[in-house]
């Protein structure tokens, strides 16, 4: 039986062009503001040890000072930075790929416990605070008999029945497609109350003339429940803003399309198809990729016979893993390790992981 891999890795190439053009190691200093970002990204603590305040230093991972890239620095206090340096002895030497492990993980230890301290006004616990400003918005917006700013600000506070109320009052009085659209779609999660021709020539306002946006399309067309080709636009927009050097822009959708969950979405569709095509594999991928840990176990739990039949390795890992079952999965593991091949291209030069398994049809 023979797999190859979903994701060839390009083995050696960068590896391969840095030593063509490094020749001699020169220590080139750290220019300040890298040097501030490593030790914030590292909260100015080691990743290895991640003791708070001893005397710390950045370390090129690679021990080429002449390396100074964010992705070869990492913090290292002076008693894990001498492990690194062992040769010989029996002490065993911090090597490149553990700092490395080491490394990314802080980071984003550190990060996350940055992100868990922010205070949002918005989603503030306040409830004083909230109160008064939501009396006072919609104070503001009833003076100036603006029927959807109210129905977004009830939409925001989680009042559904004033935000249908005013949503209803809106559409009634008559309100531009664009808008309708949005109070249905966005705000009610209901597309399907949009009339057909509104949508349309919304769509069509945002793909061509003077008012076309590939990112407002994307937002319409994520509204309307197509998550795939909102990302399309999504990409698209966010391409043409590189372009034209506004990077603003860019990293602003490209956050959106994250708060928006389209990540989500899409592997929503592909475990919808990949259970009706009763595909085993992409399913438990898919359900790895969604983190949905519980209902994964299930899944392979549930197909345990299947699994075993197939005599496929990694879906064996898979079902050790679900089980709990340490000696199986150590077994699956060496197995896999076995059959792993490294192999080149001989047109492209590209090289990948294949595997090669002896067969199984016993
Ligand atoms: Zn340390």
């Amino acid at each position: 039986m023979r797999f190859i891999d979903f994701q060839p890795t390009p083995l050696g190439c960068n590896y391969a062009n840095r030593m063509a053009t490094r020749k001699k190691k020169v220590r080139i200093p750290i220019p300040q503001p890298l040097a501030a970002l490593v030790l914030f990204a590292s909260d100015r603590s080691c990743c290895v040890c991640q003791s708070k305040g001893k005397p710390i230093q950045i370390h090129h991972m690679d021990d080429d000072p002449s390396n100074n890239e964010f992705h070869n620095l990492a913090v290292l206090c002076l008693d894990c930075h001498d492990l690194t340096q062992i040769t010989g002895g029996f002490g065993r030497k911090l090597d490149q790929e553990q700092v490395k492990l080491y490394r990314d993980h802080w980071i984003s230890l550190v990060a996350d416990s940055r992100k868990s301290r922010e205070v949002n006004i918005g989603d503030s616990q306040d409830a004083q605070l909230q109160l008064e400003l939501v009396t006072s918005l919609a104070e503001i917006d009833l003076e100036k008999g603006d029927l959807v700013a109210l129905a977004s600000l009830y939409d925001e506070i989680g009042n559904i029945e004033l935000r249908d109320k005013y949503i209803e009052k809106a559409i009634a009085d008559g309100v531009p497609d664009d808008t309708h659209c949005y109070l249905r779609a966005s705000l009610q999660g209901r597309p399907d109350l949009i009339p057909a021709e509104v949508a349309s020539k919304v769509r069509e306002t945002l793909t061509v003339g003077p008012s076309a946006s590939k990112t407002q399309l994307a937002r319409h067309l994520l509204d309307m429940g197509d998550p795939t080709h909102a990302l399309k636009c999504y990409l698209e927009g966010i391409l043409e803003s590189l372009e034209s050097g506004n990077e603003f822009s860019a990293g602003f959708y490209l956050n959106e399309v994250f708060e928006k969950d389209i990540v989500q979405a899409l592997f929503l569709r592909s475990l919808g198809k990949f259970r009706e095509e009763g595909d085993l594999w992409w399913e438990i991928r898919t359900l790895e990729e969604l983190h949905w840990q519980d209902e994964l176990k299930i899944t392979i739990q549930a197909n345990r016979k299947k699994i075993e039949e197939s005599g496929n390795p990694f879906l064996r890992k898979y079902l050790a893993q679900a089980d709990d079952d340490k000696g199986g999965y150590l077994q699956t593991r060496k197995e896999i390790e076995r059959a792993e091949v490294r192999m080149t291209d001989p047109e492209t030069g590209v090289s990948y992981i294949g595997y090669d398994f002896p067969d199984n049809d016993q």
